[in-house]
């Protein structure tokens, strides 16, 4: 059992990371996909990557979470995403998947963020298609427009989606799902 969407590089786990990852390979797990939610995540979950002493290996996915689009916050810089797809290009050929990304409808109401946020999904999935990467999508009161607006509209799906959606039930988890 891989288990695809883990936040191991979050300020949270740094003092029983360890414990959680023990915790989970006497569960089954073989391996993990560590996504990030912003860049100030990448240096910690890359490190961990690399990591041979951890119970379990780890996959880093390199990702801009899209509630960094609420209201609340100031918007991503432009320079934040590049940074982010700098590091991507770098590290493709060690990466699991790009993510965390993806569209959150449910904390960003705005047309403007909205708009801002499938944008950098959708410049992401056109990444992910270049370097043959996957995508690890949140999906939040938005599933049809993450998985079939924007990115898949324009026939950029990457070779498989690793989702995580947070409404709805298991036979519409399902069907995004690409062998
Ligand atoms: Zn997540």
């Amino acid at each position: 059992m891989i288990d695809c969407h883990v936040h191991l590089g979050a300020e949270a786990f740094r003092h029983d990371r360890d414990v959680v990852m023990e915790r989970a390979r006497s569960a089954g797990v073989v391996a993990m996909l560590a996504v990030t939610e912003g860049p100030e995540e990448l240096s910690e979950v890359r490190r961990l990557a690399a990591d041979s002493t951890v119970a379990l290996p780890v996959l880093a996915c390199f990702g801009l979470h899209p509630d960094r689009f609420a209201e609340d916050l100031s918007p991503p810089p432009r320079e934040q995403i590049d940074t982010l797809i700098e590091a991507i290009r770098r590290d493709a050929n060690q990466l699991g998947a790009i993510g965390e990304i993806g569209l959150d409808h449910f904390r960003v109401r705005s047309a403007e963020r909205r708009r801002a946020q499938a944008a950098l999904l959708e410049e992401l999935a056109q990444l992910g298609k270049e370097l043959g990467l996957a995508l690890s999508v949140h999906a939040r009161s938005a599933g049809r427009a993450a998985f079939f607006g924007t990115a898949a509209r324009r026939r950029l799906e990457p070779h498989f989606y690793c989702c995580r959606k947070l409404q709805g039930g298991p036979a519409r988890l399902q069907m995004p799902v690409r062998p």
